[in-house]
């Protein structure tokens, strides 16, 4: 994904399951535009998200990302690329995850 040094990247660590790079962005300042793909078009349509998705969970290996209303949510979510980054759920094992803490 394009990087903005408006944006603020909260957590960047990598993912046990996957392999891949996981970061949590913090878009409260909305630095980042939360548009949204047309599901029929695949066009990209700026500020199509819901405003308050102010946090991004991104894969930054396949440059994936998803929205969140909440830090903790988001940081939930950082935890399992493979349900939300398509990439890494053809790469992580079926029962990754299992054991973790
Ligand atoms: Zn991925």
């Amino acid at each position: 994904m394009q990087k903005d040094s408006n944006i603020v990247v909260a957590e960047t660590r990598p993912n046990r399951a996957t392999g891949s790079i996981v970061c949590l962005l913090d878009n409260r300042n909305g630095a980042l535009d939360s548009g949204a793909v047309d599901q029929e078009t695949g066009e990209w349509t700026a500020g199509a998200a819901d405003p308050r998705m102010r946090w991004f969970g991104v894969c930054d290996t396949h440059g994936t990302y998803v929205f969140h209303r909440t830090r903790k949510q988001a940081t939930e979510w950082l935890a399992w690329p493979q349900d939300w980054c398509d990439q890494c759920s053809s790469t992580a094992p079926p029962e990754a995850g299992s054991a973790e803490d």
